[in-house]
């Protein structure tokens, strides 16, 4: 999980459960102990985040951050409509956490995303913001970057006029084309060359 943008890319093996951004870099066990580093870890990531791997076997990683259009449109307690060709990597694969009760600091919360999250690959957390989950760092991360420009095209799309959607089974369509783990890890690849170019020392 990631507090900051360029973190997080560092390969770790000892758990799936990392914690970065204040501090930047602390590695935790199942019981949101730090086990590498010495300063303390943050609760509410640990409370989502442990919840959704203890669910979900197939996830590795979890994005999310309070970014400015996801969090504007998780105000709207509304799901994304398959306005653009990247939404439909979201059609019918993205649910609504429908309640906010203050940030989330006790598992028993973290277990109530995890389990409204299902089997899908992102959840708008009502008042609070996106959550993307995948295979890979760089298929969360993707999902995560996408989601929130979908974010933003609907929220332009809707303030200028009325959008039109994409029907259900050209979205269904498109979903098939570009929603897979595959796709998701391909697609973040030129932003992690990127990052690696601009920041080469990500890797040390
Ligand atoms: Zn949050």
């Amino acid at each position: 999980m990631t507090d900051k943008p360029c973190v997080g890319f560092h390969p770790h093996t000892e758990s799936k459960i990392t914690v970065w951004g204040f501090p930047p870099t602390e590695l935790i066990n199942h019981k949101g102990e730090v086990v590498k580093g010495n300063k303390p870890v943050n609760t509410a990531a640990f409370a989502i985040h442990f919840q959704l791997h203890q669910t979900r076997p197939d996830v590795n990683a979890v994005a999310h951050a309070h970014s400015l259009y996801g969090k504007t449109w998780s105000t709207l307690g509304r799901l994304l409509d398959p306005l653009t060709q990247d939404a439909c990597a979201f059609y019918e694969d993205h649910v609504l956490f429908d309640d906010y009760t203050g940030v989330v600091l006790n598992i028993e919360e973290g277990k109530r995303i995890a389990t409204t999250l299902e089997k899908k690959k992102a959840i708008i957390l009502r008042n609070h913001g996106l959550l993307t989950v995948g295979n890979s760092v760089d298929e969360a991360a993707w999902w995560f970057i996408t989601m929130e420009r979908s974010c933003q095209a609907q929220l332009l799309a809707e303030a200028a006029g009325n959008p039109v959607l994409i029907e259900p089974e050209i979205a269904r369509l498109t979903y098939s084309q570009i929603g897979s783990a595959p796709i998701g890890w391909l697609s973040f690849q030129p932003l992690y060359d990127m990052i690696v170019n601009q920041e080469p020392d990500l890797l040390s």
